[in-house]
Formats: C-alpha cells, structure tokens, sequence
C-alpha cells in the first residue's frame, strides 16, 4: 500500500507543482515576456527583505548584444514608495520588471533589493517576495475559491474571504449559482476582464509580498470599473513598495515618484506637480493625453 500510495502523493505533487509553474509563465508573460533564462548561483541565499528598497544602478541590458535596450538605467524605489513608470511604446517599462524577477540578467551595473544583489539570491526566494497584477489574470477550469487561493495552498477559507473582501469580489462571489465553488475559467463560468482583475488582486493579497509589480491594466474595462480597481490596486499598495508600469498617464498623478523612459534613458522624474511645472517630456504627454481624452468624451 505504502509503495502505491507514495508515488501517487509523489506525482500529486508534481502535478501541482507544474500547474503552478504553467500559471506562473502564462500569467507573467505579458509583463515579463519570456520564462527564466538564468540559473542560481551554487551558493545563493534566500533573499531577506527588511523593508523592500529597490534599486537599479546604472543598469544597461540588451537582448541581444547588438541592440541595447536600457542604456544606463538608475532607480531608486524607496521601502513603501509607490513609483509610476511611464514612457512611449518599447522605451523598456517591462524589461525593468523582467529584470527585477531576474529573468534576464543585467548586462552591466546592478539591481539590488534591500542591499541583495538579484544574482545571489535564489530565484524562488526572489519570485516569492514581489507580487504581479497582470493586465490579464489567468484562471484555472476550477473554481473561485481555488483561482484565488492559487499559490497559497495552505490558506484558510476565512483568508481566501478576507482576500475577496479586501478585493471587492466577495458580493459577486455570493450571487454566483455555488458562491465560492462555482466553476469558472473556460469551461466554467466566464468572467469579464475587471472581475479577473479582482480575482488576481485578490490572489496576490492572499501572497501578501512586501513589493509589488503593477503592470496597468490597458485593456478595455469601462471608465467606471477601471476607476475601481484602480483603487483596488492602490489600496492594496499602502505600505508596499510599488512599481508601477503605467500605459495611461492619468492613474500615476498620485504615486510618490514619476519616471519617464525613453529610448531606454530615464529623462525626467519627479512627482506629477514638479513634471508639470517643469513642462518637459511629462508635461507634453499628459496635456496630449488630456486632450486625446477630452476628444473621446
Ligand atoms: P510597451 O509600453 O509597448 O509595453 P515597453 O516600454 O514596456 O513597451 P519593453 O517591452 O520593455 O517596452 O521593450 C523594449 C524593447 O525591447 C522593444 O523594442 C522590444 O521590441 C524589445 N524586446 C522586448 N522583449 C524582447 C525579447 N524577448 N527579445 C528581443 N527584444 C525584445
């Protein structure tokens, strides 16, 4: 009996560990682009995070040799602070979030999270800290109790409840025809793109990581629903450090800090009172954008 169930407990594992790891990929993909390239150092540690300061020092990386992509990059994230990058199309936004997961290596300078440089520490220990709130959070054929307790296998039901709460999709969850075992996913029920959101707010709670990578939701939720997860999302990063990669100007005036990327070059930064008053870059792409915005109305 020992002999039969031990292997299946085994492949159960397994299993679990490879959907994990499928959700992971797929679920990063967007932001992070591609699946980890690099391999832990034979003596790398478990990353400790005392407050969750991020810091890139001069950082340059191409993928490949010929093209560099960021040309020099220097950021300082203080423990707690929320900063917005923002930026034209392929100016690098998400390559910095790939680079802060280390799913690439930095071509020359550093990226250092509490004084630990990302290359010696382990990757899960890394992965486990930061949390990621894609555009589109990916769900599971199972149902929404599981989707949100993804990655938190231990979690309670009073946890997953909190999480849904916090998340504002517990009431949505209750009307469902089974509330919290209803089937969703594609062979279950569909759930539209800000439900999703919260589902993937609600899951990244449950982690709880002390930094989170915000990557702007840019596809079409409606002015309304985009407005509330946008307090979702703010909301869930008090008292985190936050990166946001933001596609839209107008969800960034709050956040402590505001970087504008360009052609892999930081060329402004400052908060979004300084930006204007310094009526640059920022300054051009927001009165752009106001008025784009003021046209659609
Ligand atoms: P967007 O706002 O459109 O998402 P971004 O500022 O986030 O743009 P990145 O995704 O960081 O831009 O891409 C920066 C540049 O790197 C782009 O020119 C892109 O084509 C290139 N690039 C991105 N991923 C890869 C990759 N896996 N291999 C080669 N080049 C890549």
């Amino acid at each position: 009996m020992i002999q039969i169930t031990m292997p299946l407990n085994f492949l159960g594992t397994v299993y679990r560990e490879i959907r994990q790891a499928l959700v992971d990929m797929s679920e990063m993909f967007d932001l992070l682009g591609q699946p980890a390239e690099v391999q832990d150092k034979p003596d790398a540690s478990e990353i400790k995070v005392t407050g969750g300061h991020v810091r890139l020092d001069g950082v340059e990386f191409g993928y490949d040799a010929a093209r560099p992509i960021l040309k020099g990059v220097s950021l300082d994230v203080p423990a707690g602070q929320n900063v917005a990058i923002v930026g034209p199309s392929g100016s690098g936004k998400s390559t910095i979030g790939r680079l802060l997961f280390r799913f690439y290596d930095v071509g020359a300078g550093s990226l250092t999270i509490d004084g630990q440089d990302v290359r010696d520490v382990t990757q899960d220990s890394l992965h486990s800290v930061i949390g990621v709130v894609p555009q589109d959070t990916v769900l599971f054929n199972d149902t929404i109790r599981y989707n949100i307790a993804y990655g938190r296998e231990d979690a309670t039901f009073a946890e997953i409840e909190a999480a849904a709460k916090a998340a504002k999709i517990h009431d949505f969850i209750l009307d469902l025809p089974e509330g919290y075992d209803t089937a969703v996913g594609e062979r279950g029920l569909k759930l539209s793109g800000g439900e999703k959101q919260r589902v993937g707010i609600a899951r990244t709670l449950l982690k709880n990581p002390p930094i989170l990578l915000l990557d702007e939701a840019t596809s079409a939720l409606d002015t309304e629903t985009e407005a509330d997860i946008q307090a979702s999302l703010e909301e869930m990063a008090e008292g985190r450090t936050t990166i946001t990669i933001a596609h839209r100007l107008s969800t960034v005036a709050d956040a402590d800090r505001i970087v504008v990327l360009e052609h892999g070059v930081v060329v402004e930064e400052g908060t979004h009172g300084e930006l204007l008053e310094r009526d640059g870059r920022y300054a051009s792409l927001w009165h752009r954008q106001q008025a784009e915005d003021a046209e659609a109305a």
